[in-house]
């Protein structure tokens, strides 16, 4: 599923194009560029880990409360993202869907 970049509301497609009850329109096209970056910084993840930005998470192994957390599309868009944890501490990834 795709959201509008200015309201977040669900985007419907038309013409080749997505419609937002917004008035937001963007091409499809586009997208899909976008939906790539989002692969490439997934697969770079363990060289730049200090870009992703910390969240409160409960570490299951050392009980650390803080991770760096980022997300991944899978390839189908009806699958939801997968979202990523790496403990500040221990560095152990949590996966969560
Ligand atoms: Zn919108
Ligand atoms: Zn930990």
């Amino acid at each position: 599923m795709l959201f509008c970049d200015k309201c977040g509301n669900l985007m419907m497609p038309k013409n080749g194009k997505l419609h937002c009850s917004c008035g937001f329109t963007q091409e499809e096209g586009k997208i899909k560029d976008k939906k790539k970056k989002i692969e490439e910084i997934a697969v770079v993840e363990n060289n730049n880990i200090e870009v992703y930005p910390k969240m409160k998470y409960d570490c299951k192994n050392c009980n650390h409360t803080e991770a760096y957390f980022w997300t991944l599309q899978t390839r189908s868009a009806d699958e939801p993202e997968t979202r990523f944890f790496k403990c500040t501490k221990c560095s152990t990834v949590h996966r969560e869907y």
